[in-house]
């Protein structure tokens, strides 16, 4: 009660959105999957303070590196030589596909996705970027742009001017399922943006990705892409942005070679396309190191974040040279960007993942549970979609299979809380809400996929009761 008090005083309004709203939890304590409340309760933690604890919460190893730099040298900006910056630099380098060489490193992924859209507008001369219905890409002024979500976007009037022509241009493209059968191609070209948001002059087109199924349509979107092109945004863009499986969006799938497709067509118009690895980087997705390299794809920039330092704030960009090379025109500085802790704990994290085989993890782990979870989806009249890869999973609920509606916000919630009371915490996300996601530390084993799996059943009986 206590915290909660000055939670209410003292902080951030915002903080008082706790997800559990009947019960906060109040966490006290964490190692490896597991996290304990105040009053000594364990759960097992299928969210990793949303896929950012990679390798497990206090890992001894991680720690250990820690403290071993908070006794040597906590900071002194990259002005100076100091050798963990160029360990892990160097380090990061070789997880990454030539020309993806050059670093810069950052303190949270809405500072990379800001940089990286920057470095992409002064290296092609071109203004316009294109992001995804149902993306998310961080919550700083610039990068609220590019997320999709209008629940993530603040109501100010636009002191640059708002335009009709540079408004955020919503397309609706659908993905899949329902979408893909009943949906028309429909673009929505007169912007609520006027007075209401400020659309920061990033013309945007966002595809729709609601409620999802097993569509492979990719002429179609292809085609809606080209239209597009045609008729809404200038004939030459600075850059697409792309998360290869959607995070909050609720782990949303492309259909084969979409990104394949996209980044042909967005370079022939002079873009660059740029990956958003925030939450699908470093093994995550479990068949590859980065989600990328499972669309067959080699981007002009990488963005990440979260996993990179499992839970310490850090955040990068990579990029070729030559996009370097537009960017070093003028002075970039950061303060804490590449500190010694930060580039110390990145380092061990990126040697513990090799040594706990934590992509392997993700790939063994994250296969039974999208098995299980698909059987589950058979039985259950309320699971519309079961999708992702690795430990990056989405349950999608809705009404029924027939209607395919999102299942309403209080009927997720108590399902939501229930699974918590029973000891395991998960995500909530999708453009309605209405996607479980589950993106744990990638040190669970099957055994503890099995007691969320009893769990989650149990939840879903007692609902449907
Ligand atoms: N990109 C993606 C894909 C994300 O999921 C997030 C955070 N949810 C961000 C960018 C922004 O990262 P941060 O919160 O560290 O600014």
């Amino acid at each position: 009660e206590r915290m909660m008090e000055i939670r209410r005083q003292y902080c951030n309004p915002m903080t008082m959105k706790v997800t559990y709203y009947k019960k906060p939890v109040y966490i006290h304590q964490g190692h490896m999957q597991w996290l304990w409340d105040v009053d000594g309760r364990r759960y097992l933690d299928l969210f990793a303070g949303v896929a950012t604890v990679s390798v497990g919460h206090c890992h001894p190893k991680v720690t250990e590196a820690a403290e071993k730099q908070l006794r040597k040298l906590w900071h002194t900006t990259n002005i100076y030589v100091y050798s963990p910056l160029h360990e892990y630099t160097e380090k990061l380098a070789a997880t990454l596909p030539d020309p993806l060489k050059v670093i810069y490193l950052t303190n949270s992924g809405s500072e990379a996705n800001d940089l990286a859209m920057l470095m992409a507008r002064l290296h092609t001369g071109n203004f316009d970027v294109i992001t995804l219905r149902g993306s998310y890409h961080g919550g700083s002024p610039l990068t609220m742009g590019l997320t999709s979500n209008a629940a993530y976007k603040y109501p100010v009037a636009s002191g640059l001017g708002c335009h009709n022509t540079m408004c955020p241009d919503v397309f609706a493209g659908p993905w899949g399922g329902s979408n893909c059968r009943d949906s028309p191609v429909q673009t929505i070209r007169d912007c609520s943006c006027p007075q209401e948001f400020l659309c920061w002059n990033i013309p945007l087109i966002y595809f729709r990705s609601s409620i999802t199924g097993s569509c492979t349509a990719n002429d179609k979107y292809i085609g809606q892409l080209n239209e597009v092109f045609a008729t809404s945004v200038a004939s030459r863009i600075a850059a697409f942005f792309a998360e290869p499986i959607m995070g909050v969006g609720g782990a949303v799938q492309y259909p084969k070679n979409f990104l394949k497709d996209t980044y042909k067509l967005v370079r022939e118009r002079g873009g660059v396309c740029i990956a958003d690895e925030v939450q699908t980087g470093f093994g995550r997705t479990g068949s590859h190191f980065w989600g990328f390299q499972g669309h067959d794809v080699i981007p002009d920039m990488v963005t990440m974040a979260k996993g990179i330092a499992n839970g310490f704030p850090m955040g990068a960009v990579v990029t070729t040279p030559e996009i370097a090379a537009s960017f070093a025109k003028g002075v970039h500085f950061n303060t804490f960007g590449g500190n010694p802790v930060a580039c110390a704990i990145a380092s061990s994290v990126l040697d513990t993942m090799e040594e706990d085989g934590t992509q392997q993890i993700s790939h063994d782990v994250g296969t039974y549970l999208l098995t299980e979870l698909a059987k589950m989806r058979d039985k259950y009249e309320i699971i519309g979609d079961v999708r992702g890869k690795g430990l990056q999973i989405g349950v999608e609920m809705v009404k029924d299979k027939a209607s395919r509606k999102p299942l309403p916000p209080a009927a997720m919630s108590e399902i939501f809380e229930d699974t918590k009371d029973m000891g395991v915490l998960i995500g909530k996300g999708g453009v309605y809400g209405q996607t479980f996601r589950i993106k744990p530390p990638m040190c669970i084993t099957r055994d503890d996929a099995d007691f969320f799996l009893a769990v989650f059943n149990q939840a879903l009986h007692n609902y449907m009761e």
